[in-house]
């Protein structure tokens, strides 16, 4: 039986590797490629690493963790697991079945994509979920909010901060009530209700160049910010009975420890802040804290087993 299984190797799952293999643990490392950021150009706001690729920073840290012996990391998914008297069983996707004491999931989360059509082919090309990831690069540009309702409203408030050239977009009606327009029209952000028909640019080049609307005009703009609504709940986290939040993301408690005693959940999978720093130092917090727990039940193992030195005397 190993010490830990981690699920996913991001930010979270690699940090928390890190720390577990300098802690001695027997990790396994399970990850299936296929991060959240992978279409986005950098990876902003990482302290020493801002505005590195994604898959160049998943490089380092994965060559980090690979000078500790004691954890293995393995390209796979985990396509199930299910809680033990004394740990948890996890089943790879080739049928393969490892055991461990503790386990941690790091699998990220699911981007809901805006209902746009086109909308997939510019995620991170011009398609933004998050301005503190993105804002900064397109900061005194024109640019679109998207969304309706109050969640379109909020986004378009919110890209003041990086821009006062601002056109709020909701492809169809807007659903602001008369307070919500006259506050974006105090902050000079105007309304387009006219359904969108495309999405123009070249993904694998520049990336969105405009936005192209059902009655025909053209709206050149490089970026488009929209709201976040609710993701979708890791399915292992269903399986093994974790609670959720209101957006379906799993609720943690300190130490990344989720209701299920030796089970945590660390990055995206969890927390409201979602950038890759904090990921990673979730993944050191449930390391930290798994570890804790691993040190206890040892110590309380030897106890009742007897000491042997005491013993022998
Ligand atoms: C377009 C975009 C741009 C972004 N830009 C930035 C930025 O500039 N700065 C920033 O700080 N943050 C940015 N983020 C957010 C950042 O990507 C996430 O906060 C971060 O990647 C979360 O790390 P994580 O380890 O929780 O999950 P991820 O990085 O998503 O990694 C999860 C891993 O788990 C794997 N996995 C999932 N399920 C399984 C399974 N069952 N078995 C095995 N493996 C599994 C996945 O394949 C994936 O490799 C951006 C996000 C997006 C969408």
């Amino acid at each position: 039986m190993l010490d830990a299984v981690i699920v996913g190797g991001g930010p979270a799952g690699l940090n928390a590797a890190l720390f577990l293999g300098r802690c001695r643990r027997s990790v396994l490392l399970v990850d299936a490629g296929q991060p959240r950021n992978a279409r986005s150009r950098w990876v902003s706001g990482f302290l020493s690493r801002d505005g590195t690729e994604p898959a160049e920073l998943r490089r380092l840290a994965r060559e980090d963790v690979a000078r500790y012996p004691s954890v293995t990391l393995r390209e796979g998914e985990v396509t199930a697991a299910r809680t033990l008297p004394d740990g948890f069983e996890v089943e790879l996707a080739d049928g393969e079945r490892v055991r461990s004491r503790k386990l941690v999931l790091a699998t990220g989360l699911e981007n809901d994509c805006p209902d746009l059509p086109d909308a997939r082919r510019f995620y991170g090309r011009g398609v933004y979920p998050c301005p503190y990831c993105d804002g900064w690069e397109h900061r005194d540009e024109p640019v679109i909010a998207y969304g309706r309702g109050r969640s379109g409203r909020a986004m378009a408030l919110e890209m003041t901060v990086w821009t006062s050239d601002i056109l709020l977009l909701t492809d169809g009606p807007s659903e602001l009530s008369a307070a919500d327009r006259h506050e974006l029209a105090r902050h000079r952000i105007a309304v387009e209700e006219a359904p969108v028909a495309a999405l123009e640019g070249d993904p694998d080049g520049d990336g969105l160049a405009r936005v192209r609307l059902a009655d025909g005009r053209a709206i050149a703009r490089r970026a488009l910010f929209y709201a976040f609504e609710a993701c979708r709940t890791p399915p292992l986290a269903h399986m093994l009975g974790c609670d959720l939040g209101e957006t379906g993301a799993v609720k943690t408690g300190p130490g990344e420890r989720t209701n299920v005693p030796g089970l945590f959940v660390a990055g995206d999978a969890s927390r409201r802040v979602k950038f890759a720093i904090v990921a990673a130092g979730e993944g050191a917090m449930a390391a930290f804290a798994l570890n804790t727990e691993l040190l206890q039940d040892d110590l309380r193992r030897r106890r009742t087993k007897g000491d042997p030195e005491q013993d022998a005397a």
